[in-house]
């Protein structure tokens, strides 16, 4: 689903930094990858590249064999907004509008039917358990619940790739597990989920933990039959 080519990704400010040299893997559809390292090692870089905001170095993207063109943005965006679903340990939430209103705006990314959006977004709202909350505003939601509400905003299109930047880093263990229980349903609907983490525990749910390692991946730990 996912492949990458030789993918580096260089930072020259006033020193030059190789952060991801030369990576070629392919991730598969179905499964769930963790992202593991140390601060510093470069996995929200690769997320970037991942999600189509960053652009590599050098190397190519390669989404459903289709290489990625960085260059064109409008279509990328576009691309983002329909197959990748991005969810951040800030949730980043639009302050001024509630939890359905964050979550079927991004809905009309792929369609202009305002109904059909908010349909689609109460519907996604109310598998996270959230429904009672529709009207909040962020600033009236826990952490865990805007989480939740950042996570049905990236799931509204049905993207088929999932990528999460230390989702759960700002909650407690039994709120990242219900955020984390959210990931893994989608697993059985054939999507593609990557995430960074640092902690041990979500990391080893994962079917394939993937350490960075000198600017490069490591696949440890694999249970992918
Ligand atoms: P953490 O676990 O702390 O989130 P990380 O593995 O996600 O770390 P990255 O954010 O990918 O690490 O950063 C990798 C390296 O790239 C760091 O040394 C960082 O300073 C550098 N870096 C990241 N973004 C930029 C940028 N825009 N300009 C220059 N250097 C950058
Ligand atoms: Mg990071």
């Amino acid at each position: 689903l996912i492949s990458l080519k030789n993918i580096s990704k260089s930072f020259s400010n006033n020193k030059k930094i190789n952060v991801l040299k030369k990576i070629n893997y392919s991730f598969t559809k179905g499964k769930i990858y963790s992202l593991v390292g140390p601060s510093g090692s470069g996995k929200s870089t690769l997320l970037n590249v991942l999600s189509l905001i960053d652009k590599p170095t050098t190397g190519s993207l390669i989404i459903n064999k289709t290489p990625v063109n960085f260059n064109e943005n409008a279509k990328n965006d576009k691309i983002r907004s329909s197959k990748i679903g991005i969810i951040y340990q800030q949730n980043n939430l639009l302050p001024d509008f509630t939890a359905l209103e964050n979550v079927y705006l991004a809905g009309l990314a792929l369609t202009n039917d305002k109904k059909n959006s908010i349909e689609r977004a109460k519907e996604i709202i109310k598998t996270m358990g959230l429904s009672s909350r529709e009207a909040h505003f962020p600033s009236e939601l826990s952490g865990g619940e805007m989480q939740r509400i950042a996570m049905a905003r990236a799931l509204i299109n049905e993207p088929e790739i999932i990528l999460a930047d230390e989702p759960t880093g700002s909650l407690d263990h039994t709120t990242a597990k219900e955020v984390f229980n959210v990931l893994y349903k989608l697993k059985n609907k054939n999507r593609l989920i990557i995430y960074a983490t640092h902690n041990r525990f979500f990391a080893n749910m994962a079917d394939c933990k993937l350490e960075m390692i000198d600017g490069n991946i490591k696949a440890i730990n694999a249970r992918i039959k």
